[in-house]
């Protein structure tokens, strides 16, 4: 990962778009490291999910939210802990109430430090976004469950449990149909395994893929992914499939006597016939390593 140098990650607040009433997307424009950041609005506040990596990228974020906002009160939240994420928080302290689930905040303040090292390397510009990153720590923290009103509108925050994280949560908007997955979900990508065994192990293929069974049930007009373009349920149909396909593919050939590495390249190559179009190839690898631990603590 470190050959290669990142792009700039930068949010490009003239891009954003309505969704749906008074709920706007930033979308990401298919660059590595920009999060699809969303705003949505009630009658007295206004939620703003996501803020972009480093502080410069949250503070357009919360500039052109308070000019949606219009003196409506404001809310952060944020769907898991990752810096393009997560680390632009500090910006909207005094300005917004930053409210996320138990287990994403014991994530931001536990591995939090680590990850802004790791992501320091990615490249000179990565680590230009990420100077001056002070991890905030959250306003409100609820265990499972919120529901947030926005006046004349109610959003649901959901921890999901364990998977692309320990701390993600998925944010609904039932009354516009409007689901933000967060980087449970992508388009046009394989998904995104954080395995990185021994520092980071959290993540779990076998819980992500109970997770999305889940959300493909809840039937989402439309699906805001972590990254990539924004579509319908379709979408989180995808990466259950995906998701059940490399468990079961990977589950088969750890059965027999194969090595890791040879199950890694046979089952990439089922999983890029299958999706030849997906970015993201490097991270196939990392889903079957997850799995194949993930079969020997079954
Ligand atoms: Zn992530």
């Amino acid at each position: 990962m470190t050959e290669y140098e990142m792009p700039d990650p930068v949010v490009r607040i003239e891009d954003a778009r309505e969704a749906a009433r008074d709920l706007v997307v930033i979308p990401n424009r298919g660059v590595q490291l920009v999060p699809n950041i969303g705003i949505v609005g009630g009658s007295h506040s206004v939620l703003v999910v996501e803020t972009g990596m480093g502080p410069e990228n949250a503070e357009a974020v919360l500039k052109f939210a308070t000019e949606v906002a219009r003196g409506r009160r404001l809310y952060l939240t944020t769907t898991h802990f990752h810096p393009e994420h997560a680390f632009g928080a500090q910006v909207f302290a005094g300005e917004a109430t930053f409210l996320i689930n138990k287990a994403q905040a014991e994530d931001l303040a536990v591995k939090g430090p680590g990850y802004l090292e790791m992501f320091k390397g990615l490249g000179e510009a990565v680590a230009r976004r990420l100077d001056g990153v002070r991890l905030a720590r959250p306003d409100l923290v609820y265990d499972t469950d919120y529901d947030l009103d926005l006046g004349g509108r109610t959003v649901q925050l959901r921890a999901t449990g364990r998977a692309h994280s320990k701390g993600d949560q998925i944010v609904t908007v039932p009354d516009a149909g409007v689901m933000f997955t967060g980087d449970l979900v992508e388009s046009g990508q394989f998904a995104i395994f954080p395995w990185f065994p021994p520092h980071d192990i959290d993540v779990s293929g076998t819980r992500w893929l109970a997770v999305m069974e889940r959300l493909v049930a809840e039937r989402p007009r439309v699906v805001v992914p972590g990254h990539g373009d924004v579509g319908d349920a379709r979408l989180l149909e995808d990466v259950r499939d995906y998701l059940h396909v490399l468990r079961e593919e990977t589950w088969l050939r750890r059965g027999s006597a194969m090595s890791e590495e040879t199950i890694v390249e046979e089952v990439a190559a089922v999983m890029v016939a299958r999706h030849p179009e997906w970015e993201g190839r490097e991270w196939i690898e990392k889903g079957v390593g997850c799995l194949c631990y993930e079969h020997s603590v079954r």
